[in-house]
This record gives C-alpha cells, structure tokens and sequence, in this order.
C-alpha cells in the first residue's frame, strides 16, 4: 500500500521536480530517465559517499542504472528510488568508470540479475586497485566493507555498444584515457541525454588521474555530439552542451599552458605548485584538495613532451 501511495505521487504529483524517496532526491530530466546529485564534498560518514550523480533510465521493457554511488548504502537507496518508480526489473547496471563514488554501490544490485556494464579497462583496473579503495572509503566512511563491495562488469564495453531498453536505446562508447582510462558515456537516443562521468565536472573542480591531454582531445569529441541535455558526474544533475563544458574547458586548458610554461622555464615541481593555476581558486569548490595533485599529474605527463 505504502508503495502504490509513493509511485501515485511521485507520478502524478511533481513530475520535474526534486523530491525525496529514502533521503535519496531524484530530480526527472525527461521521460523515464531520473538523476540525483551528489554533493560537492569529500567521501564522509556524514554524506556516506554520496558524492557523484547517479541515475537510471526507464524502457518500455526494463531499467539502466548509471552508476551507483559511493558506498552500499546509496546503492540501496538507489535501487529503493528505482523500484519506487517502476516494476520493471533492471537489466543494466553501466559504470561510466572506476572511481569508487560511482560504483560502490554496485553490490545492492547484484541480487537484482542486472547485467553490469563497463569499460573494456574497468575490470583490470577495479582488480588493481579494488582494494585499496575498499580500505580508504571504508576509513573515510567510517564503516566496514567487505570485499563484495567491489563488483566488476559481466560485460565489456571495446568500443561503442547499444542496449535496448525497449522503446529507447542507449548507446554506451569506451572513450581514450582521459578522466581516467576507464571513461565510458551514454547516450539515451530517444531523449538526446548524455551522460558524461566525470568527463565533465560542474562547480566541483576537476580531478586528473588519467591523461590531462588526452582528455582535452576527448572533450573536443564530445563537444560535437548533439546533445539535448547533459548529465555530469559531479554538478547540476541537467546542462545545457556544449556550454556546460566551458570552465572545465579553461581549467585543463590553463593547467596545460601553465605547466608548460613553467616546464619550458626549468621550473621544478615545488615550483610548478606554487604558481600554476592559482588564478582558478575561486572559480571552483573542493579547489585546494584537488588542484594540487592536477598539477602534480600535469607535469609528469608534460615534463617529457
Ligand atoms: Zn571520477
């Protein structure tokens, strides 16, 4: 009963606005496809990871989650968000890459029978690094996991891959190292909805742990898709593109030009910190957290151009 009187409201009531199901907002960009954002700080027992956008979109025969948060608990208020909305069972679970905020909450869904989805490096990479992640957000989250929080992809994303949904198809592409080496997006063809990962970061400021030139060119790819709207990994849940790509296009782009520049002056990397970029600052949240290791990991990449 209680069930039938949440989906009445959540259907009939606010179809485009914010609301709570289980402390967990969705917001409804279009129809069958919902999102919540994360918030724009770091991996905390307070926040319990919910730190990333996280969504699903609704066919005709079944559902696609798209990522899953960090921590087993968002999973589970994920899934709770999904079947408060639908009966249809979840066939998909996409990972748009390894980072665990987006994928820590994967293990809620293994009992569902979704099929989980990745990059053909994600599985690589989540053995490689699984379990340091697992010991750093157990420790940030102040909780214990075990080792089932880490779920690898059934299934390999090499190239470009479509699923259908029912109705509607989405369009998963493996894209070249950028964010990191495991970006994947998806496109939701009957609504033109990309969903970018952490390609594209909104307010929050951009993190590197891929390749800094690498996901410039992918940006400039992106930027041609004709897209309705897009979903980042971190900011508001719904943009406008390419516009939305703006400041973290001035970001890579002066973190590029001044680490060259102070390369190009025999700077060394103590030197490199303390001059590039800080003209950024204000421009972005989780700023001193983070741009210190984008400089760190741009000037490895550019030191040897
Ligand atoms: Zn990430």
């Amino acid at each position: 009963m209680m069930r039938s009187i949440c989906v009445f409201l959540l259907t009939v009531g606010l179809p485009l606005s914010v609301h709570g199901t289980n402390g967990l907002a969705m917001e409804q960009l279009a129809d069958g496809i919902y999102v919540h954002q994360g918030v724009h700080e770091d991996v905390d027992s307070g926040n319990r990871g919910d730190i990333a956008n996280i969504g699903f979109v609704i066919g005709d025969d079944c559902v696609a989650v798209i990522d899953t948060g960090g921590s087993p608990a968002v999973g589970e208020d994920l899934r709770a968000a999904v079947e408060q909305r639908t009966e249809k069972p979840i066939c998909h679970v996409i990972n748009t890459h390894v980072h665990p905020d987006h994928v820590f909450g994967n293990n809620a869904f293994v009992d569902s029978g979704a099929e989980f989805i990745g990059h053909h490096r994600l599985a690589a990479q989540l053995s490689a690094r699984g379990e340091y992640y697992r010991e750093a957000m157990a420790r940030m989250l102040d909780t214990e996991l075990d080792e089932n929080v880490i779920v690898p992809p059934d299934r390999a994303v090499e190239d470009s891959m479509e699923l259908d949904l029912g109705g509607r198809v989405l369009r998963l592409q493996a894209m070249p190292t950028a964010h990191t080496d495991t970006d994947l997006v998806v496109l939701d063809q009957a609504t033109g909805t990309l969903w970018l990962g952490d390609l594209l970061f909104v307010d929050r400021i951009p993190s590197l742990d891929g390749s800094l030139l690498g996901w410039l060119a992918v940006m400039d790819d992106l930027r041609d898709i004709d897209a309705e709207r897009v979903v980042p990994g971190h900011g508001p849940v719904s943009l406008d593109w390419p516009e939305a790509a703006a400041d973290q296009q001035r970001y890579l782009e002066v973190l590029r030009d001044q680490t060259r520049q102070v390369i190009d002056a025999g700077a060394t990397i103590d030197q490199a910190l303390r001059h590039v970029g800080r003209d950024e600052r204000d421009a972005w949240q989780l700023f001193e957290e983070y741009h210190e290791g984008n400089v760190q990991s741009a000037f490895a990449e550019l030191e040897w151009e």
